[in-house]
């Protein structure tokens, strides 16, 4: 439910790490509160030779926020070939170049495949700068397993072809992740539900922005939600893996996870803690934990 509320703080000033090696930056950007940058991405959009935004708008409204002006250029869809001709020319010259996307992490359902794999056939270094994902926040958010995921980019806007595309989803024994358009976001969870049967989901909306809201139930509760209402901003759509596949955690995490529980905790409650973090049922946990436990007690007979 709705439940958080933001303000952009004023940024603290951040400390110069230096001159910039050589290479492509990919710098992620918040998804939402102007606020979650790392110091390392302000660092980087100050010291780069160039900067090249997906939205050169809504980059300079994010850089002047934290007291940054930069002359940008644009890299997106349309224009890629053209800017990408322009970045490599920069890195063969010894530049260091930053490339954002609107918000989030670049190249995740956003454009930059073509210049990363062109960057590193022509051996440049293409440096990562990590920060926010809707992605990610939305799966940490929603309760569900994240031992193991499916990020499915946003499923297709045509109805037969997205339950297409939902048929292809159900064998995945995995957590799901899938972006949505508002406009869409009833009748794919009817479709969703429909398809995948009685899993458990989030719809996750406007994460970190004043109107943000994680509702949480079963697939067929969320589309009787949604569907006929009016939504507006961003959203994010995580699923349960099937259930009954062991394989929401892959082999060893549950026995790794129980070891490290069980030295701190009684059999009942590392059991539960386990269960929840990996969305498995409380009782095979417990067995599980039963028997670990039995192991490493001293052998009586012995
Ligand atoms: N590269 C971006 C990232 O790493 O977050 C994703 C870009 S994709 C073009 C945009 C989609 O991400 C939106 O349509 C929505 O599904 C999701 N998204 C972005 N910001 C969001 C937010 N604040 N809350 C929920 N979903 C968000």
């Amino acid at each position: 439910m709705s439940e958080v509320a933001k303000t952009t703080g004023r940024p603290r000033r951040r400390q110069s790490d230096g001159p910039l090696a050589k290479g492509l930056y990919l710098v992620a950007t918040p998804i939402g509160n102007a606020s979650d940058i790392t110091l390392r991405a302000l660092h980087v959009l100050e010291a780069a030779d160039a900067v090249f935004a997906e939205d050169t708008r809504v980059t300079a409204k994010l850089l002047a926020l934290h007291e940054l002006a930069r002359p940008l250029q644009s890299y997106r869809e349309h224009n890629a070939a053209e800017a990408e001709h322009k970045i490599l020319a920069r890195l063969a010259e010894g530049q260091s170049v930053a490339l954002v996307s609107d918000a989030g992490t670049p190249l995740i359902s956003d454009p930059g495949q073509r210049l990363v794999r062109a960057a590193v056939a022509e051996g440049h270094v293409v440096f990562p700068v990590p920060g926010p994902s809707a992605t990610l926040a939305a799966l940490a958010a929603s309760g569900l397993a994240g031992e193991r995921f499916l990020f499915a980019g946003f499923l297709p806007a045509r109805a037969t072809e997205r339950r297409r595309v939902i048929r292809e989803l159900e064998a995945v024994t995995a957590t799901l992740v899938l972006f949505e358009a508002p406009p869409r976001l009833g009748e794919s969870l009817a479709d969703l539900g429909a398809i995948l049967g009685a899993r458990q989901a989030a719809v996750a909306r406007e994460l970190t922005k004043l109107h943000e809201e994680i509702r949480r139930g079963t697939l067929a509760d969320l589309a009787a939600h949604y569907e006929g209402r009016e939504v507006k901003g961003e959203i994010v759509i995580v699923i349960e893996a099937p259930s009954g596949t062991p394989a929401e955690a892959p082999a060893g995490a549950l026995d790794a996870r129980l070891t490290a529980e069980l030295a701190r905790h009684p059999v009942k409650d590392a059991a539960a803690i386990v269960a929840a973090a990996l969305g498995l049922p409380r009782r095979e946990v417990y067995a599980r934990a039963l028997e670990l436990r039995r192991a490493q007690e001293p052998d009586d007979d012995a």
